[in-house]
């Protein structure tokens, strides 16, 4: 097998508990209710913007995220729907955009819109050619920002290029940074400066154990029992930084969507407007061992409580 024909996975999760629909009755999502995202909603709910998810595909008709779904593509079998035949791809995507009605969860971004890449088959694996030209695929079909709960402990160097091309056209790729704990480095393509790494932080807003370290960790959002939609109707709890990035996405999602309002003092052109624009609305993590912080929680947590100052000041 060459490099080219490597293969790099979902980042194992930790599955807490899954609940049926009936259960009914919107639940808000604590790290929703912790970053008081309604009240950046009164500003934008991330409109207009088109968010690929590269993942195991998406449930077309789950009712929490049909709303908020764009015509995608299945990377490993094109004359097959975007379908998820594992369940990853589908939490992911409702921890960005499921509907804001009453019924299930609420995305950071409801009223964002997703398009799903299928990259990854029913076991959560995927060819890196399969990943590379997904990336391609995403930007060339308008998607304004990738994300990617997926990665391997060693360098993707085709995943590589593929980013590249995103990074030069402006579409940032999120990238969970690893599920394997106290790393020197953030898995690949996590680690590779032209993504923004996402690690975890429970509700208390201590760094998840679970959630790799390393110098080229960017942020921290919320991936410790996180619930959001799975296939058939159903929803389950789920830990991981796979969970932490897509919540990372929201928030980008958020500004872009209100950079393109007629009066915003936002701008972003670049990979890099993202991340300093994110920089600047960041909280430490509640620890104070940390030697070499920016190892353990990057430049620290994304809080989307800055956000009606970011929107009235830049
Ligand atoms: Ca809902």
């Amino acid at each position: 097998m060459t490099k080219q024909d490597g293969k790099c996975s979902l980042l194992p999760y930790d599955v807490e508990e899954v609940v049926s629909l009936q259960s009914a009755e919107q639940k808000i999502g604590w790290g929703i209710t912790a970053f008081d995202l309604p009240k950046a909603w009164e500003t934008t709910q991330g409109e207009g913007v088109k968010i690929a998810v590269l993942d195991s595909g998406c449930d077309l008709d789950h009712p929490d995220l049909a709303a908020n779904l764009l015509p995608g593509m299945n990377m490993i079998n094109p004359k097959l729907t975007a379908h998820d035949d594992n369940q990853h791809g589908t939490h992911v995507s409702g921890i960005i955009s499921a509907v804001n009605n009453d019924i299930g969860m609420v995305g950071v971004a409801p009223k964002s819109k997703i398009i799903p890449v299928k990259v990854l088959d029913k076991n959560g694996n995927g060819s890196l050619s399969n990943v590379s030209k997904g990336i391609r695929w995403a930007v060339d079909n308008g998607a304004d920002i990738i994300t990617m709960s997926l990665g391997a402990p060693r360098p993707l160097q085709s995943v590589r290029k593929s980013i590249q091309y995103a990074y030069k056209k402006g579409v940032p790729c999120f990238v969970a940074a690893g599920n394997a704990g106290k790393t020197k480095e953030v898995f690949y393509p996590a680690a590779y400066p032209e993504t923004i790494a996402i690690g975890s932080i429970d509700s208390n807003f201590k760094r998840s154990d679970f959630s790799n370290t390393g110098k080229n960790l960017d942020f921290m959002s919320p991936g410790g029992k996180i619930f959001s939609t799975v296939p058939d109707n159903w929803y389950a709890f789920l830990s991981g930084t796979s969970m932490a990035c897509p919540f990372a996405v929201g928030v980008a999602a958020l500004l872009l969507s209100c950079s393109r309002k007629s009066n915003s003092k936002i701008e972003i052109k670049s990979v890099n407007d993202y991340r300093e624009l994110l920089k600047q609305g960041t909280i430490p993590i509640k620890n104070k061992n940390y030697a070499g912080k920016k190892f353990f929680e990057g430049f620290g947590i994304i809080d989307p409580r800055k956000f009606t100052e970011w929107a009235n000041t830049h």
